[in-house]
């Protein structure tokens, strides 16, 4: 059992704020000690580069950079040559999106589905454009889900790419990816994971699920932001241009041609961001230490609690109720969810407010924003209840005009 007073101790923000409570891991998570040790060690005693330099420093800085790769592979089930180190979930999904506006053709098609993150459909919305490719729809449940039924509705012959959610940043529903992977593998379509909102919550090995490429962000789970990972087998990304020219990832150059090095260098021009991805692995330690089965127990048991104090209030509609993690996304009848959100943090309650990037989810959803509250290791019962008395709190506020 996840004992949380311990757990703040690793959280140093909760020594300058001791009656935070924080509900908004999903947009980013608290920092833990040990990342940022790690990150300041990097700077204290080595800030040189990597991969460039034929001294001591620039060894030990690269090895630990490479050790940190070795960390993300092992911790997925990948290769270490399948780890690219880049800014993020967004800059990942970019690179793929920007990659394949070469490779696709007037009337293939690619697949997303209105759950996504902007972040996943704004980049595929421009290649489809830019390759005069058709970008098509997932139809989702009337709860909002992704089903396997609704998406072999629109796989045909011509899809050539699938571009989905692992786990809704808005619904914290989990898509059935193992057996969608499979359908669009049958199609010759590949398949980009967008883990970002799964790897903080769930145990991910890509050789299992065989997808093609998959990309997440340190931010979301303990680490330093700045830092994400792009997954992808090693045989796609080295038939992949590379997307960005410059050093260390060129073979040979000459005047008017060059060759490029394979994957993952051919994919970190530039200094790449050495202190995030020893960050990343220090985060990535510390979650395993913790484990995923502890993470999801704990964090569900809050998710269940706050929705039945939530229901005990009048006024609320719930939209997610059967959300498969601790992401509850709701509102406040006849007040605005920012109103809220700016009550809320009166009594330093920090919940998310809007569209939270994604949409097509509060079309669906019928409204213009929601309130979302998201939970992880160093949420307690008192966090809950704090919530509901400041939802409380507001509403006699609000109301009373
Ligand atoms: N996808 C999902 C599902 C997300 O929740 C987020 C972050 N809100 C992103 C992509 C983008 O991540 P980042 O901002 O770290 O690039």
């Amino acid at each position: 059992m996840i004992d949380v007073k311990e757990i703040r101790k690793d959280f140093p923000i909760y020594n300058r704020e001791p009656k935070l409570t924080y509900l908004d891991s999903a947009a980013s998570s608290l920092k833990v000690k040990t990342v940022i040790d790690h990150v300041d060690h990097y700077y204290q005693s080595l800030g040189v580069n990597v991969h460039r330099g034929a001294y001591d420093l620039a060894y030990e800085a690269t090895k630990l950079y490479e050790e940190a790769r070795d960390t993300v592979s092992k911790f997925i089930n990948a290769n270490a040559d399948e780890i690219v180190f880049t800014r993020g979930t967004t800059t990942s999904l970019n690179m793929i999106a920007n990659a394949y506006r070469d490779i696709l053709k007037e009337d293939d098609e690619i697949v997303v589905t209105e759950l996504e993150h902007h972040s996943s459909i704004l980049p595929w919305m421009v290649t489809a454009q830019k390759s005069k490719s058709k970008l098509k729809y997932v139809p989702l449940t009337k709860e909002g889900r992704i089903t396997v039924e609704a998406f072999k509705t629109v796989l045909t012959d011509q899809t050539k790419v699938v571009a989905i959610t692992y786990v809704s940043n808005v619904m914290g529903y989990v898509t059935p990816i193992k057996e969608i992977i499979k359908l669009a593998h049958q199609k010759g379509a590949v398949v980009i994971l967008d883990a970002a909102q799964a790897v903080p919550h769930m145990a991910i090995d890509v050789k299992a699920l065989d997808v093609d490429y998959l990309a997440f962000s340190g931010h979301k789970m303990f680490g330093p932001s700045g830092v994400g990972v792009l997954f992808g087998k090693s045989k796609l990304l080295n038939m992949l241009e590379p997307v960005e020219y410059g050093g260390e990832m060129a073979d040979d150059v000459f005047k008017d041609h060059a060759t490029f090095k394979e994957a993952p260098l051919r994919f970190e021009a530039g200094t790449p961001v050495i202190s995030g991805a020893i960050g990343l692995a220090a985060a990535i330690r510390y979650i395993q230490k913790i484990g995923y089965d502890q993470i999801h127990e704990h964090t569900m048991h809050l998710k269940q609690y706050t929705l039945n104090q939530l229901k005990t209030l009048k006024g609320i509609t719930i939209y997610n109720e059967t959300a498969d993690i601790s992401t509850i996304t709701f509102n406040v009848d006849d007040i605005h969810p920012h109103d809220i959100a700016t009550m809320l943090d009166q009594y330093q309650v920090s919940v998310r407010a809007g569209h939270h990037c994604a949409q097509l989810v509060s079309r669906f959803l019928g409204v213009g924003s929601t309130l979302r509250v998201s939970f992880h290791i160093y949420n307690d019962i008192n966090d809950c209840d704090v919530l509901i008395s400041s939802i409380k709190a507001s509403q006699d506020f609000f109301l009373s005009f």
